[in-house]
């Protein structure tokens, strides 16, 4: 930005929201210049609003004078949703984190989007409620990030993702309006549902400053178990039989036997490796909860279903300390394999739930065929799996990654899948949404973009293929 302009803007925004609410400095710039994804992009400012009026009092400003703008809430983000791609004021809305109502009559909360999702999760169950979606990052994530990228989580295959609790929002348009969308109501058909329209828009469509969202009451106990087997198909035969059973389990994810290797090797002593067979190929790391009763039951038809299915051996947690092991071996993971490799290529596919052995095994072929080390974890129930891809010794080229995350989309489309489950498409992505959304439907979620975002200013660079983004834009 010129000095000149970069003066006024400073002048600006500080008139907007006090000088204690603005950063400008460049080391300052540089902190909030990149997200979890590792992209970086220099902003010209960044801003903390305090309340709705002044989101809606910068977005004007921004508006008028043609100044991008691109809303963060933790920036644990992991395909640069919040990096400033083009530029402008990255605008933080942690200090907007006030729970303004638990309704434990009406089983809702009343948030504003900068709240903490574990500080959320923690109030709704002092209440004796309980708020669902569980991101692995819910310890830092927030609320607003979690509706924009629609977050799911291990709980996903009885409790589903974010969008399942969204009732109502309170959103700032790119030219400063505000709206409101939805209701504490359950049933709520007054006008378009445009509620779901902005949940999962990855910050390109409104800048979301406060939601209701649906509690339920908390389960009365849980069971984990840790099955192993000597296949990652005979771990994946057990899947589909879980859900015909009836058996609805709260998480069912499934580790390779790789990334077991890698958490027991950097800390052997876990207190779980007693637990888990030598011969290990695939565990699947099961939760079921709700009254006790249920519980037993089920615990034991999934166990049943899992013999069937030639299991080497099983653990079912008996205290809550042996409960935490084994979910430290599945949250260990990301950070143990960053041991193996500085740089993996990570991604967040997901194909139709039956088809995740298949897919398991393309990803097994290719690792042969290209020579490359893939490892995979994920959420067996809902299809979703998180795997990381390197050479045999080394990170992958940006050439080869390009290459390799190709192959791996092509095959997770032709499986019916999904090129992202639940960490968004952001710039990470948007070269390949075509592979998901065909011509006509990517042209139509652009024009809707165009609609709410006539100059292109709210989160540029983002979700679309950069031709379809220029075209739209008149940039070519
Ligand atoms: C260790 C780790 C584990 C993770 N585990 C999971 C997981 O299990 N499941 C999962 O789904 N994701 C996971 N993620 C990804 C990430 O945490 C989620 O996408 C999360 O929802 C992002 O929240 P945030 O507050 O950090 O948002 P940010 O990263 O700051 O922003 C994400 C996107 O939302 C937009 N945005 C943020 N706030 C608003 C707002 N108020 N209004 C409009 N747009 C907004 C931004 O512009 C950006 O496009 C993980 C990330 C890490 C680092």
């Amino acid at each position: 930005m010129k000095q000149c302009r970069q003066t006024e803007l400073e002048r600006d925004l500080t008139a907007l929201l006090g000088r204690d609410n603005c950063l400008f400095s460049l080391e300052d710039l540089w902190t909030y210049s990149f997200d979890a994804s590792k992209q970086r992009a220099l902003p010209d400012a960044v801003v903390f609003p305090l309340c709705t009026d002044q989101v809606c009092a910068v977005m004007a400003y921004a508006h008028e004078h043609g100044i991008p703008v691109v809303p963060r809430g933790a920036g644990s983000g992991l395909t640069g949703g919040a990096v400033p791609a083009h530029g402008g004021i990255v605008m933080v809305l942690e200090r907007m984190n006030k729970i303004i109502e638990l309704d434990t009559d009406n089983l809702c909360a009343v948030v504003e989007t900068g709240v903490v999702t574990a500080l959320l999760q923690a109030a709704a169950a002092k209440a004796g409620l309980f708020y669902p979606p569980d991101p692995a990052s819910q310890a830092f994530s927030t609320i607003g990030g979690n509706i924009a990228e629609n977050a799911g989580g291990m709980r996903a295959a009885k409790y589903g993702v974010t969008k399942q609790y969204v009732l109502g929002l309170e959103v700032v348009l790119p030219n400063g309006d505000l709206i409101k969308l939805g209701s504490k109501c359950i049933k709520d058909v007054a006008g378009y549902s445009m509620t779901e329209l902005f949940v999962g828009s990855e910050g390109t469509f409104g800048i979301i400053t406060q939601a209701i969202v649906k509690l339920v009451t908390l389960p009365e106990t849980v069971k984990t178990l840790a099955v192993c087997f000597g296949s990652i198909q005979d771990a994946g035969r057990v899947v589909p039989q879980v859900l015909k059973s009836g058996v609805v389990p709260c998480t069912l994810e499934f580790i390779d036997a790789a990334c077991l290797k890698a958490v027991l090797d950097v800390d052997p002593l876990h207190g779980c490796e007693h637990q888990i067979h030598g011969s290990t190929k695939a565990m699947l790391l099961i939760e079921v909860d709700g009254s006790a009763q249920v519980v037993e039951k089920d615990a034991q038809t999934i166990l049943d279903i899992c013999r069937e299915s030639n299991m080497l051996s099983f653990r079912l947690a008996q205290t809550a300390k042996e409960r935490e092991s084994l979910w430290q071996v599945r949250r260990s993971i990301h950070g143990a394999i960053m041991g193996l490799c500085p740089k993996w290529l990570e991604e967040d596919i997901s194909v139709p739930p039956a088809s995740i052995p298949l897919m398991l095994e393309k990803l097994q072929d290719l690792a042969q065929k290209e020579n490359l080390r893939i490892l995979c974890f994920g959420h067996y129930a809902d299809g979703n799996i998180h795997l990381s891809a390197s050479e045999q010794e080394a990170p992958l080229t940006a050439e080869r990654a390009r290459t390799v995350k190709g192959l791996i989309f092509s095959e997770t489309v032709k499986l019916g899948g999904r090129i992202a489950a639940e960490h968004g498409i952001g710039t990470a992505k948007k070269e390949y949404l075509g592979l998901n959304l065909d011509d006509a439907t990517l042209n139509f979620a652009m024009k809707l973009k165009q609609m709410v975002d006539p100059k292109g200013l709210l989160n540029p660079g983002k979700v679309f293929p950069e031709k379809v983004w220029n075209s739209a834009y008149g940039l070519d």
